[in-house]
C-alpha cells in the first residue's frame, strides 16, 4: 500500500520532469518548464525520504539544508557570464556522487545479492563508477578552460587516441578481474585502479578538445552527468533516478548533436579531440589592414536613416550587461517604423541559449529574435548591422580558411549587409583566438568602448 503510494509519487514526478523538458524547449514556456521541474524534484526528494523511512533522517535533512544554503548563496552571487563554469562544476558533482555511491554500495551493499543478481549489481557498480569518474574530471577540466585557468587550446599528446584506447581496454580487463575477485579488498583495489584511470581518461578527453568546440563539451558533459545519475539509480535500485538520469543523458546527447550540426562538426571527431589548432593565416592577425572608426553620433545618424537593421549579440553583450539598453534602443528604433531584428548564432556567448536568455530577460519580443539560418539570406537587403560584443560568430575566415579553430563553422554573414558596425573595446580576438577580417572590410566600422556605454549613448541620440 505504502510502496504503491511512493510509486505513484514517482510517476507524477516523472511526468513533471517530462513536462519540464518540454517547457524548456521554448523561451515562452521556459518559466513554466522550470516550475514543473521544481515540483517534480520536491515530489522526488520527498517520496525518496519517506520511502526509506531512514533512521538517520535528521542527518539527511541537515545535509540537504547545508547543501541548499550553499546552492542559494552560490547562485545568488554567480554572474550570468560565469554560468557555464557553474554548470560544469555542478556536472562534476553528479559524477563524483556516482563514484562515491558506487564505492559505498560495493563495500557495504544495501541488499545482499547472490548469483546472477550479484553479478549484474557489480556490473552496475563498475560501469557507474567508470562513467562518474570520467564525468568528474572531464567537468573539472571544462571548468578550468571556461574560467581561463587552463589554456583553451587542445592538448595534443602524441598517440593520444592509442592512449585513450589503451586505458579503455585496461579498464575492461580490470572489470573482468573485479567481477571475479575473491575478496572485498581485491575487488576494491580493482575498482580503485579503474577509477584512477577513468579520472585520467576524463581529463585527457576534455583537454584534447579545442576552445571553439567547448559548446559541444558542455552539452556532452551534461549528457554524461545524466548517464552517471542513471547508473547511480541502478546501483540504488531507484527507478525515478534511472528515469531522470536517462532524460538528462538523452537530452544532453541531442543537444550535443544539435551543437555539432550548428558548428559543422562530426560528433565523434569532437569527442576524440584535436580540433582547435590554430592556423597561421587566421590566428596570427595576418589578415590585418586598415580599420575605420565610427562614433556614437554618426552611428545614430546611420541607424536613423536605415529601414532595416539587424542586431547580432555576442558574449561581449553579456559581459557589458548591455541587454536592457539594447532592448530600449530596439524599442525606440521600432517606434520610428524601422524594422529591427536579432540574429542569434547557436554558439553565441558561453552557453547554449545564452543570448536568448539575456534578450528574454530584457523583454525583447520573441518574434523579432531569429535563428542564424532564418536570417542569413536577408543580409544583403539589410541597411545596417550592429554587432554587439560578438566576434567568432561573425568571422568570415570560418568560411575562407581550411584549418583553425573555427574553420568550417557556419557564421552570420554580416559582411554582406550594406553597413556593419562592430561594438567592442579593442581589436582583441574572441574566444577562439582568431583574428577577424570583418573588422577590415570597407563596409565595416568599429565603435570602440564598453558595449553598455556605447548603447546608452545611442539610446540618447536616437530620439
Ligand atoms: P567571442 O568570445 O568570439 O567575442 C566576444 C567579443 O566581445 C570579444 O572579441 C570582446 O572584444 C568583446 N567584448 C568583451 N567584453 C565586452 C564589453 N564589455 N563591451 C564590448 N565588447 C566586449 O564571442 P561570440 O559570442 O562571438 O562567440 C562565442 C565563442 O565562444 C565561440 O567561439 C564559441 O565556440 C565559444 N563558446 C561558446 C559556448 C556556448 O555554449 N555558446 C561555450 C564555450 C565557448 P574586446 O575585448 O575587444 O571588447
Amino acid at each position: 500500500m505504502f510502496d504503491g503510494f511512493i510509486n505513484s509519487l514517482y510517476i507524477i514526478a516523472s511526468i513533471f520532469f517530462i513536462l519540464s523538458l518540454g517547457g524548456l524547449s521554448h523561451q515562452e514556456s521556459a518559466v513554466r518548464g522550470n516550475v514543473f521541474g521544481i515540483l517534480g524534484m520536491i515530489l522526488a526528494v520527498g517520496g525518496t525520504i519517506a520511502a526509506k523511512s531512514l533512521d538517520s533522517i535528521g542527518i539527511v535533512i541537515g545535509m540537504m539544508a547545508v547543501g541548499g544554503v550553499i546552492g542559494i548563496l552560490v547562485t545568488m552571487r554567480v554572474r550570468m557570464t560565469a554560468m557555464p563554469q557553474l554548470v560544469a562544476i555542478l556536472h562534476s558533482l553528479v559524477g563524483l556522487a556516482a563514484v562515491l555511491v558506487g564505492f559505498a554500495n560495493f563495500i557495504e551493499p544495501l541488499t545482499e545479492f547472490e548469483g546472477t543478481e550479484k553479478l549484474v549489481h557489480e556490473i552496475e557498480i563498475f560501469v557507474g563508477v567508470f562513467i562518474g569518474a570520467i564525468t568528474f574530471t572531464g567537468s573539472v577540466a571544462a571548468f578550468g578552460k571556461l574560467q581561463g585557468l587552463i589554456s583553451s587550446s587542445p592538448l595534443m599528446l602524441p598517440l593520444r587516441h592509442w592512449l585513450n584506447l589503451a586505458i579503455v581496454i585496461f579498464c575492461v580487463w580490470l572489470g573482468a578481474e573485479f567481477l571475479t575477485a575473491d575478496s572485498l579488498v581485491s575487488g576494491t583495489n580493482f575498482l580503485l585502479i579503474m577509477t584512477l584511470l577513468a579520472f585520467i581518461l576524463g581529463l585527457h578527453l576534455v583537454l584534447a578538445i579545442g576552445g571553439a568546440d567547448m559548446p559541444v563539451v558542455i552539452s556532452m558533459l551534461n549528457s554524461y552527468s545524466g548517464w552517471a545519475a542513471a547508473a547511480t539509480g541502478f546501483m540504488l535500485a531507484n527507478d525515478l533516478l534511472i528515469l531522470v538520469g536517462a532524460l538528462v543523458g538523452s537530452s544532453g546527447a541531442i543537444l550535443s548533436y544539435i551543437m555539432c550540426r550548428a558548428m559543422n562538426r562530426h560528433f565523434v571527431s569532437v569527442i576524440m579531440g584535436g580540433f582547435g589548432t590554430t592556423s597561421k593565416s587566421s590566428a596570427s592577425g595576418e589578415s590585418g589592414g586598415e580599420i575605420s572608426e565610427i562614433f556614437p553620433d554618426e552611428t545614430a545618424s546611420l541607424l536613423n536613416s536605415s529601414k532595416s537593421i539587424v542586431i547580432v549579440p555576442g558574449y561581449g553583450m553579456a559581459v557589458a550587461h548591455a541587454q536592457h539598453p539594447v532592448a530600449e534602443l530596439t524599442r525606440r528604433l521600432r517606434d520610428k517604423g524601422i524594422t529591427v531584428r536579432f540574429a542569434i548564432h547557436p554558439v553565441a556567448g558561453r552557453m547554449p541559449g545564452h543570448m536568448n536568455v539575456l534578450l528574454a530577460e530584457a523583454k525583447v519580443p520573441y518574434d523579432i529574435v531569429m535563428e542564424m539560418d532564418e536570417i542569413n539570406e536577408d543580409m544583403p537587403d539589410t541597411d545596417a548591422i550592429l554587432v554587439i560584443g560578438a566576434n567568432d560568430i561573425v568571422n568570415p575566415s570560418a568560411q575562407e580558411d581550411d584549418d583553425g579553430p573555427i574553420a568550417g563553422m557556419p557564421v552570420i554573414e554580416v559582411w554582406k549587409a550594406k553597413n556593419t558596425i562592430v561594438l567592442k573595446r579593442s581589436m582583441a580576438s574572441g574566444y577562439a583566438g582568431v583574428d577577424n577580417p570583418l573588422f577590415y572590410k570597407e563596409n565595416n566600422r568599429m565603435l570602440f568602448g564598453d558595449a553598455k556605454d556605447s548603447i546608452d549613448k545611442l539610446v540618447a541620440l536616437v530620439e
